[in-house]
């Protein structure tokens, strides 16, 4: 009988489980909706069956279980989550099999992933930013993620970057992420060109001077936040990651030329592209996994192939 846990990763519409072995093996994967309009009772219920579900598709009782959840998240609760509507879910509520469970913040838990087994490995200081539908980034000290005093720590999306621009739909006002997000660079080309529904990576390949100035933009609230982020805490690299990172160089070269160019005195750290893709925090909910199966040990030498994995539906 072979050993092997149960990884899931949490998102805002759906969830990706997989199972994954002692020498990394990921034996199986599987993608569910996440039935948040349900209210936070049927996403933790739609969490319990799929994880009892995944672990039946495995050779023999799974040694853990980790999470990846949305929100304010410690090792043992779902502390809150604005995106799916819980408080304080116990982590034990999320699994009807009594194996051991922990839980992480998404994008910590894909932090942590890119550090054991992706982009940032052997590093033990950088930031993980991946840039989506918003931004959040992980921060990676000393080799692990962190959320700092209350598990706030990361937010860079929503560092003002602009102080009288545009307000964030958090609250606040010019915001990284309401400059920088693929939803963000998209609403905003629309809007100014009077168009819908134009989706970033179209903006980034246009020549259209609205287009080039909107993504100007962009890359003025990126650089400027990696440069504060590079002055408070002397990253060795910034990994970005996320659907925008697709863009290439379209997106590295001139956030680097223009993150070089505002810092006088010292050198800008590299600018790298994440390694593991959508797959990182289901991986890293793996090592969450193995972790609370009292196997902190496992995970470095892994090598990971998700997409050989076979997919159940
Ligand atoms: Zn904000």
């Amino acid at each position: 009988m072979s050993s092997f846990v149960v990884a899931l990763d949490v998102g805002g519409t759906s969830m990706k489980g997989g199972l994954v072995s002692e020498s990394g093996v990921v034996l199986l994967t599987e993608r569910r909706p996440t039935p948040r309009e349900e209210g936070p009772d049927a996403a933790v219920k739609a969490i319990r069956e799929f994880i009892s579900h995944l672990a039946a598709s495995g050779d023999g009782i799974p040694s853990g279980v980790g999470l990846a959840v949305p929100g304010l998240v410690s090792e043992n609760s779902a502390v809150y989550s604005a995106n799916i509507g819980w408080r304080d879910v116990p982590a034990a509520d999320f699994t009807a099999l009594d194996v051991p469970v922990r839980l992480g913040h998404d994008v910590q838990t894909g932090g942590l992933a890119e550090n054991v087994l992706g982009a940032g490995q052997g590093v033990d200081d950088f930031l993980f930013l991946p840039i989506g539908t918003g931004i959040a980034g992980a921060l990676i000290l000393r080799g692990e993620p962190y959320g700092g005093s209350a598990g706030w720590g990361g937010e860079i999306g929503h560092i003002p970057v602009f102080p009288d621009g545009e307000q964030c739909a958090c609250g606040q006002f010019g915001c990284l992420e309401t400059y920088a997000s693929a939803a963000s660079v998209g609403r905003r080309y629309s809007q100014r060109a009077g168009l819908s529904g134009v989706k970033a990576e179209e903006v980034v390949a246009s020549d259209d001077p609205l287009a080039v100035e909107v993504w100007d933009e962009a890359v003025e609230a990126l650089s400027l936040a990696l440069a504060t982020y590079t002055l408070l805490l002397d990253p060795s690299m910034i990994v970005l990651g996320g659907g925008l990172a697709e863009a290439g160089p379209a997106l590295f070269d001139p956030v680097r030329t223009r993150l070089v160019k505002r810092l006088a005195f010292r050198d800008a750290p590299p600018l790298v592209p994440a390694a593991l893709g959508v797959d990182a925090g289901m991986l890293g909910a793996s090592l969450l996994g193995w972790r609370a199966a009292g196997r902190p040990d496992l995970g470095p030498g892994w090598t990971v192939n998700v997409r050989s994995a076979p997919l159940v539906s």
